[in-house]
């Protein structure tokens, strides 16, 4: 694992990609054939091997889905946004999920704060951001996004109440198909980083002082 580590630091995004892709889907369908053979041999349990093959299939489509959305070529339609604005309509897709969890997300309604970007990539971020906090807390709690002016930029916090990132994990997220999740894919905060790399926005991820863990996003002030 150690050299691992070593040799995925010193791979290009790329290299890094088409290893991880290649991985993926690999063992998806090593494990589909083998299933394939022993069904083509008779066996019994037909059902439960049939499950697992499907469970296998959706695993590879979500990957391949979401790195269709990577190799879109971005072409950015930059604007002046309102964040309240972008912050609501990515809450209002998310509200169910919370609900279940019985969660509470919180936002100061009164700040009128604009960015200047493209509209549907920072509700992307946003949208894997609240989603990672929803999936990282158990039962009830309050994720706050809270926006603000700071230091000429225009910061951005989604704080949650989940268990935290342990320190020796914090450097491997954003790295791609690195998850600690059942269904994950390991791909939504390496998104979210090129994404604010071409906003000019930089990403702070830190523990808070009681539980849970802050994504600090930066924005360039507009002049
Ligand atoms: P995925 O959500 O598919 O696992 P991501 O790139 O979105 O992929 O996240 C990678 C990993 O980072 C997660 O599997 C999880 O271990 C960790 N993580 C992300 N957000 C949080 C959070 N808010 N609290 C704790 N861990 C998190
Ligand atoms: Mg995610």
């Amino acid at each position: 694992i150690e050299e691992m580590m070593v040799r995925s630091e010193k791979m290009s995004i790329a290299g890094q990609l088409a290893a991880g892709v290649a991985h993926e889907i690999r063992n998806p369908l090593t494990s589909i054939k083998g299933f394939l053979q022993l069904l083509q041999a008779g066996v019994n349990r037909k059902d439960v091997y049939y499950k697992i093959m499907i469970d296998e299939i959706e695993k590879m489509e979500k990957i391949t889905s979401e790195l269709l959305f990577i190799s879109k070529p971005l072409t950015d339609q930059k604007q002046n946004e309102s964040i309240g604005q972008m912050i609501e309509d990515v809450v209002k897709l998310l509200k169910s999920q919370a609900k279940l969890k019985n969660i509470e997300i919180t936002y100061s309604k009164d700040v009128e704060l604009s960015i200047f970007c493209d509209r549907s990539q920072i509700k992307q971020v946003l949208l894997n951001l609240i989603k990672n906090a929803i999936e990282a807390m158990e039962e009830s709690g309050t994720i706050d996004i809270s926006i603000g002016h700071v230091d000429s930029c225009i910061q951005i916090d989604v704080i949650d109440e989940g268990p935290g990132i342990p320190e020796e994990v914090i450097h491997k997220l954003g790295e791609p198909f690195f998850t600690t999740k059942e269904n994950g894919t390991g791909l939504g905060l390496m998104i979210t980083k090129q994404i604010l790399e071409r906003h000019d926005a930089t990403l702070e991820i830190f523990q808070n002082e009681d539980k849970g863990s802050t994504f600090r996003m930066r924005f360039p002030a507009i002049c």
